[in-house]
């Protein structure tokens, strides 16, 4: 009989952004002549950059005549991408990460998602609450949790972001094999110092964990002694494996391409005790599954490390923190504590009460969407995160709808 994966049936089904869409509904049914504001979404909203254009079209002029046509190319990317990332991401900040440690995929969800596979079922884990679910949903479904109990899953260790550690988890007071971290954070915003990433990688190396660091955001970093790259902490090769994408970077959410650094140092052990090479397993199993990204999106991606490309990126990472600096100016003279939106395009706005309730009061009072945060764990039920990926002037009008709401 055929039978199913039964650690499925143990995932929470994800209401939060189908209920926000219900709610902004029924509100726009109410209202028809408002016009709503998403400050909730996490997606890029400006066009891809002209320099990705450029090149996305120049190489699909290549693939239509037989002379330059390409067909599958190397499942781990092509040299061309994978050098200008090793030279401009790593090496240009003193990072010793060559090109061969970096695969190319068509995004960070699937491989911050995927690489827990090649790790046993019986180790132990830990995750930031608030979190990105995807670090939860695929290790419940590879077996690794318990049951979903009182808004947690049993076997996993949370690691609480709050006010009180300046949202930046503390070391777990026990020994765990699998960490995930994101900085700069989403939901919070939240950014890690090069001595707080440093205690992280310590541990680690004396608990022969392995941290799984998404770094999709680090595009928006702008203080100059926040780490761009867990890789900037000595002994962090060893130990950590790192995500990186072009979706927030670049714009690129709708034509994906991202990649995973795995240092060929980075060791996993087998229930003998020996090491094991994280590169030679993840190599295999990306060869096994992916046929590559398609080589026009390798070419954009490609672009994003030219002269005007980098110009371009600048400016509208740029337009998007004007966004951010704006809210936090709003919520400021609010009188609204909040983290985030000086190095990232989030910002985790203390709610004083029940998110769901800020949610609704935002809509209906303002017609502003955000997100509310008890959809990213426990720890968010209080918060609601406000994004800055939308236009200027819908974040102007957002903010002073939002004042007069109040006043
Ligand atoms: N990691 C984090 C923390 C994210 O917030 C997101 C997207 O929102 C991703 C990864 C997914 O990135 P990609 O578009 O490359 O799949």
């Amino acid at each position: 009989m055929i039978r199913i994966n039964e650690n499925y049936l143990k995932l929470q089904a994800s209401y939060l952004f189908s209920t926000i869409a219900k709610r902004v509904n029924e509100y726009q049914k109410q209202h028809p002549n408002t016009e709503i504001i998403k400050l909730g979404i996490g997606d890029a909203t400006q066009a891809l950059p002209a320099a990705c254009v450029e090149a996305f079209h120049s190489s699909v002029d290549e693939m239509a005549v037989d002379a330059s046509f390409r067909g599958y190319g190397p499942e781990q990317g092509y040299l061309f991408l994978r050098d200008k990332i090793a030279k401009n991401d790593f090496q240009a900040r003193g990072v010793d990460i060559s090109a061969d440690e970096i695969f190319i995929s068509d995004g960070a969800k699937c491989d911050t998602g995927n690489f827990q596979e090649i790790l046993s079922t019986d180790i132990s884990l830990a995750v930031p609450d608030p979190v990105y679910p995807v670090y939860v949903d695929t290790n419940v479904m590879a077996g690794r949790t318990g049951n979903f109990e009182n808004g947690r899953f049993q076997n996993i260790v949370y690691l609480e972001c709050t006010h009180a550690n300046n949202f930046i988890p503390d070391l777990p007071t026990k020994s765990v094999d699998l960490i995930y971290l994101c900085f700069p954070n989403n939901p919070t915003g939240a950014t890690i110092s090069k001595n707080g990433l440093a205690k992280w990688v310590t541990y680690a190396r004396e608990n022969n964990s392995l941290i799984l660091f998404d770094a999709a955001y680090e595009a928006f970093i702008r203080d100059e002694d926040i780490p761009h790259s867990i890789y900037e902490i000595d002994g962090a090769k060893e130990v950590a494996i790192e995500f990186r994408s072009f979706s927030k970077t670049a714009g690129f959410t709708g034509t994906r391409c991202a990649f995973t650094v795995v240092p060929k140092e980075c060791m996993a052990y087998d229930s003998q005790g020996s090491r094991q090479s994280l590169h030679a397993l993840w190599n295999r199993r990306h060869s096994t599954k992916f046929n590559g990204v398609s080589y026009p999106v390798q070419r954009a991606a490609e672009a994003v490390y030219s002269d005007a490309g980098k110009q371009q990126i600048k400016k509208i990472i740029a337009e998007y923190m004007k966004n951010a600096d704006l809210i936090r100016r709003e919520m400021d003279a609010l009188g609204l504590s909040y983290v985030g939106g000086e190095n990232s395009p989030y910002i985790w706005i203390d709610a004083k009460g029940n998110s769901w309730d800020f949610f609704d009061n935002l809509l209906n009072n303002a017609g502003v969407v955000c997100t509310p945060g008890a959809g990213f764990g426990t720890c968010g039920d209080q918060y609601i995160r406000l994004s800055a990926f939308n236009s200027y002037k819908n974040v102007e009008k957002a903010m002073k709808r939002i004042r007069e709401s109040v006043s």
